[in-house]
């Protein structure tokens, strides 16, 4: 008998099964239904020895020293500050917006005082900022949003900026100064020998089973658990009731080149011409030295893995209806950015994880014998006189 069945071997649901493992002496089944752990955060050697990232470049970066001391634990890291350009009216100027871009874009020597000065002059006066369009043209005006957020906005999400929630394109800053650094957290590092390596030191304990290429419901019947970790899609898991929740996908087109380096910087983001939103270049965030170079275009599609919860008040509204059902599921946690529909980085995950194993934790022992099966409408429902004589909603939702 496990004592947590946990379904996804990303951020989510590594840190809770090595903190419940290790701490608690729990006895951890955690699945996925890819053929390794790690989630998106996995990287892996390509057929060249490049270290690359299979689902997109992940940066780590964090202000909580929790997070990043308790991931210490499992890697040495290598710092990293990440800086992007982007590819405006055919030239390459840094990303965010600082005062190098304008006098780049502009062709002009201003100082930051009188950037700030222009950014005032353009910017339009927005009572209330509610939408991604509203942030940055109440910060640089009309131009510059057209320039570099409108049409990356629109590929990347589907839709425009105007229908997107201000956090979206809050997440990249303006700055007056000549700071090109796309974060600027405390802690910016990455892991030294890369995220599965470190994944897998989380997972190595002799209370952890680690089965991949498995989807849950092939195994949740067979298997007795008590509680259930669940880190996947939280409209999947309640089988769509209340219709499917977008996620924005990606497609990855990953490339090698018989060249050392290919671009100026780590990241080049496109946000006009092209199909693709940026191309990264792996070399520059592992600091590995290699006589090729491995690159990744990003190809937003409306279809395929879910990658992105897509942040607007209508989504916002759905979610809740499928929180509240979370909420009431007796035995089954919902954590990480798919089952809890956030847009989150990764540092934001791992807080996430580590607040819900500090509740586990404090529980009472849970009831013995529980386990769950998949009701005839496909819904989990949990088996165990002590929770079903309590009345809980199991599965009747
Ligand atoms: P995931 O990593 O998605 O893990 C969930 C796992 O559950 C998956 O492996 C999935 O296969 C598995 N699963 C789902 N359903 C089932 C099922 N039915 N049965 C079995 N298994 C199942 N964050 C940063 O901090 N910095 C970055 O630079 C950054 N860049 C990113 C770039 C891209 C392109 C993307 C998509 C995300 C990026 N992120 C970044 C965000 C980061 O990927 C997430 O915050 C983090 O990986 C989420 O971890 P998670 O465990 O919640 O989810
Ligand atoms: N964005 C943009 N132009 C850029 C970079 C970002 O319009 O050059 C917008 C876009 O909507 C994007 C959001 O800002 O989805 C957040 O950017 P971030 O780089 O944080 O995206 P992520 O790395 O999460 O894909």
């Amino acid at each position: 008998m496990f004592d947590y069945l946990i379904v996804g071997a990303g951020f989510a649901g590594s840190v809770l099964a090595e903190r419940l493992a290790t701490q608690c002496n729990k006895k951890v089944l955690i699945i996925d239904k890819r053929p390794h752990i790690g989630g998106n955060a996995y990287d892996h050697y390509n057929e060249e020895g490049i270290l690359v990232h299979k689902y997109g470049p992940h940066i780590f970066h964090t202000n909580s020293r929790d997070v990043f001391d308790y991931l210490s634990q499992f890697t040495p890291w290598r710092p990293y500050e990440h800086r992007v350009l982007a590819s405006v009216d055919g030239q390459l100027v840094p990303m965010p917006i600082n005062m190098d871009t304008i006098n780049k874009l502009y062709g002009l020597q201003l100082t930051s005082f009188e950037v700030d000065a222009f950014f005032k002059s353009v910017a339009e006066n927005i009572p209330v900022v509610k939408t991604s369009e509203d942030v940055v043209v109440s910060k640089v005006g009309r131009e510059l949003y057209e320039k570099f957020f409108r049409n990356y906005t629109r590929k990347q999400w589907g839709m425009d900026p105007s229908e997107l929630d201000k956090s979206v394109t809050s997440r990249v800053p303006v700055r007056t100064n000549r700071d090109d650094r796309y974060f600027t957290d405390t802690f910016q590092a990455m892991p030294l020998h890369g995220y599965t390596a470190m994944f897998e030191k989380m997972l190595a304990h002799p209370n952890i089973k680690v089965m991949l290429n498995t989807d849950y419901h092939e195994i949740v019947e067979m298997i007795p658990f008590r509680e259930m970790i669940y880190t996947g899609p939280v409209d999947e898991y309640f089988d769509f009731i209340y219709g499917k929740l977008p996620y924005r996908s990606l497609e990855f087109k990953h490339e090698t080149l018989d060249k050392a380096q290919h671009l100026p910087a780590a990241v080049v983001n496109y946000p006009n011409e092209q199909a693709y939103t940026r191309i990264t270049e792996f070399k520059y965030l592992t600091g590995q030295e290699h006589h090729k170079t491995s690159v990744v275009y990003e190809f937003p599609r409306a279809e395929g893995d879910p990658y992105y919860p897509v942040p607007r008040v209508e989504n916002a509204a759905i979610y809740n209806k499928y929180k509240k059902l979370a909420d009431e599921t007796t035995g089954v946690h919902f954590v990480g950015r798919l089952a809890t529909y956030k847009y989150y980085n990764m540092d934001q995950v791992v807080a996430q994880a580590l607040t819900l194993y500090k509740k586990l934790a404090d529980a009472p022992e849970q009831l013995p014998e529980t386990n769950f099966v998949l009701g005839a409408n496909g819904i989990k429902q949990v088996l165990g006189s002590a929770i079903t004589a309590g009345g809980q909603l199991n599965g009747k939702h």
